[in-house]
């Protein structure tokens, strides 16, 4: 029943700790006249937060959603230097990305965080892309299914079958992302395809045929198309080659 589901491609564009205010005011202006009119296609964007409340009024009207890059998983307190999930829903945020590998493998986010801002992100009233991803060294023991099929179970665990369709699944392989080196499509495909089990076992055929699930780990104009033909792969979350309008643009090409 899932391969029969059409899902609409989700390109998500994740600028990481790049660009300066004048850059992302000109990105998102080149993106917003080129996406203006497009509805096939679901178009999101994750500033620093610093640039996050111009870049949302900037794309204010534009179908080009605007996200947060990380959030705390307390809503309020004495948590310095955190930003909490309403807050960033209070300067236009409508969605954030939670669990991605530099902040698992980086900053040591553990499955218990990682779920805990799943939940903040989902009461603050923000959409959620859940990250999930293998190690290489992981990868080459044969761990792939069982360190994803973890993280995703408990990074989903107490989310309601309500909840569910506002989240978007990444995988995001960790040896793939910022390295040059691209999950095949095939790889990426398989690894999809175990995800969707997963979430067929956890809710039903309907609610996992429904959910997006994106590959991320240095997508780029050169293979994009290979790897949003594969099956199973309903869009790609895109760090290096969404900072500039050029590359980012080819990304979303019909
Ligand atoms: C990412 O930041 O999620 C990512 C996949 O980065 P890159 O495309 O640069 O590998």
């Amino acid at each position: 029943m899932t391969g029969t589901v059409v899902r609409k491609r989700f390109i998500a564009g994740n600028w990481k700790m790049n660009l300066d205010r004048a850059s992302a005011s000109a990105l998102v202006a080149t993106l917003r006249e080129h996406l203006a009119s497009r509805s096939d296609v679901d178009v999101a964007v994750f500033p620093p937060f610093v640039y996050l409340q111009e870049v949302a009024q900037a794309l204010a009207g534009s179908p080009i959603r605007v996200g947060g890059q990380n959030c705390c998983d307390q809503p309020v307190g004495a948590f310095t230097g955190e930003v909490s999930a309403k807050m960033l829903a209070d300067v236009g945020a409508t969605l954030v990305i939670v669990g991605h590998s530099e902040r698992r493998h980086v900053y040591g986010e553990s499955d218990e965080l990682v779920h805990a801002k799943v939940h903040a992100a989902l009461a603050a009233g923000l959409d959620v892309i859940l990250c999930v991803g293998e190690t290489l060294a992981e990868r080459e023991r044969a761990a792939t299914e069982k360190v994803v099929g973890n993280q995703l179970r408990r990074g989903l665990e107490g989310v309601t079958a309500r909840d569910l369709p506002r989240l978007t699944i990444a995988y995001e392989p960790v040896w793939a992302i910022g390295t040059g080196l691209n999950a095949t499509p095939e790889q990426a495909s398989q690894v999809h395809g175990y995800l969707r089990g997963v979430l067929t076992s956890l809710y039903d055929d309907r609610l996992a045929g429904g959910l997006r699930i994106q590959y991320g780990g240095s997508v780029k104009p050169s293979n994009v198309h290979a790897l949003l033909s594969a099956p199973e792969v309903d869009g790609c979350l895109v760090g290096g080659a969404s900072i500039q309008a050029e590359s980012f643009l080819s990304l979303v090409k019909p």
